[in-house]
């Protein structure tokens, strides 16, 4: 039996596009061989590759002037590539510090050159990201940095900034609604989350930027590489962005992100109203930044966090438990995520509640 996958990534991945890749894993339409034995460079990786690349464009409606880029080495390479790129000497970045992964990307952009935090409140509790209106936003400024969904924490921002060029780290929540891409300059998610295997990072770039890159960054870690060679300078992960394509076919198949959003939505809402309908159970994120895809709460103490997970489990709601840095319940619910394991996860909350309130 499949269980309700509740872990924050790897996660779900939808159930028709692991019977696809299983049906076709050991020869792929007729050539005898598995598309991830065939060179990235052949004519069924290369159909595979554009396609993925086409469906992701029509997804999220990617304006003319930007690119579609699979790279490796996580959302946490972009946190180097980012300033590496774009971050010119003498010049400063803003990032906004919203909870775990913001202050791992403020931190190696520290490395690398001038950063400036133009709002912090990365530690607060209840978990938020900032209000736009907050933002202390500098000048000339190379880009602002902002992490659009705190996988950890569950905050999520429901609105953008204006910025001249604005990056947000999506990991936890591309493809989980519609997008005005034209309002970023850079946005990128690690594939692992929302989108696929872990493998591949999905990176969708304002090709003007790339022209910003030093003369001695080296070739691979240039987006104008990537660009340029539509993600094939070197061995592209093939087997990540084979899934990934299945992925968006099935996304496509269900009607594209409007649909989606409207999923994820009502998903979330069902599980919050549970959360919210008693003492029992808490809320750890500000209501309003309430992420639709990391949803996370605590029961009154920790004792009783441990048995609601372990008895979760027994029940096959698995992957419960909130991150090892702040504990507590999570349960992630992306877009692969069936509303029927929420509904599982909510009868299975009265009931605890009933046993141990
Ligand atoms: C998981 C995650 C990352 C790190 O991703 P890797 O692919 O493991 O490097 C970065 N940012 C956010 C928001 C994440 O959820």
């Amino acid at each position: 039996m499949r269980a309700y996958n509740f872990s924050a990534g790897p996660s779900t991945i939808p159930e028709e596009v692991l019977k696809e890749a299983q049906a076709e894993l050991l020869d792929y339409q007729g050539t005898g061989m598995s598309i991830m034995e065939m060179s990235h460079r052949g004519a069924a990786y290369s159909a595979i590759h554009d396609e993925t690349i086409a469906n992701i464009k029509q997804l999220l409606n990617v304006p003319e002037g930007y690119s579609v880029l699979f790279m490796t080495g996580g959302a946490s390479s972009q946190f180097a590539l980012i300033p590496l790129n774009l971050l010119g000497e003498g010049q400063t970045a803003d990032y906004t510090d919203s909870g775990a992964w913001a202050t791992k990307a403020v931190k190696e952009g520290q490395l690398l050159g001038n950063v400036h935090v133009a709002a912090d409140c990365g530690k607060e509790i209840p978990t938020r990201v900032p209000s736009i209106d907050e933002l202390d936003l500098i000048d000339d400024a190379a880009y602002l940095h902002i992490t659009s969904n705190e996988t950890i924490s569950g905050a999520q921002w429901k609105d953008f900034p204006e910025h001249d060029c604005l990056i947000a780290d999506m990991s936890s929540d591309i493809l989980s609604r519609p997008l005005d891409v034209s309002k970023f300059g850079l946005i990128y998610a690690g594939a692992q989350k929302n989108l696929g295997p872990a493998g591949i990072t999905l990176v969708i770039i304002k090709d003007e930027l790339a022209e910003r890159c030093p003369d001695t960054v080296p070739t691979i870690m240039r987006y104008k590489t990537h660009i340029t060679s539509n993600s094939l300078y070197n061995t592209v992960p093939t087997f990540p962005v084979y899934i990934l394509c299945l992925v968006t076919r099935w996304l496509l198949a269900k009607g594209g992100l409007e649909g989606m959003q409207k999923q994820n939505e009502e998903k979330a809402a069902k599980l919050y109203t549970a959360i919210d309908s008693t003492d029992f159970y808490t809320g750890t994120a500000v209501k309003e930044y309430r992420s639709n895809m990391n949803i996370t709460f605590r029961i009154a103490n920790e004792e009783l966090e441990s048995k609601f997970i372990a008895e979760a489990s027994e029940r096959n709601l698995k992957g419960l438990k909130g991150h090892r840095s702040v504990g507590g319940i999570r349960a992630s619910i992306y877009n692969a995520f069936p509303v029927e394991g929420v509904d599982a996860l909510i009868s299975f909350m009265k009931e605890f509640e009933a046993n141990n309130g």
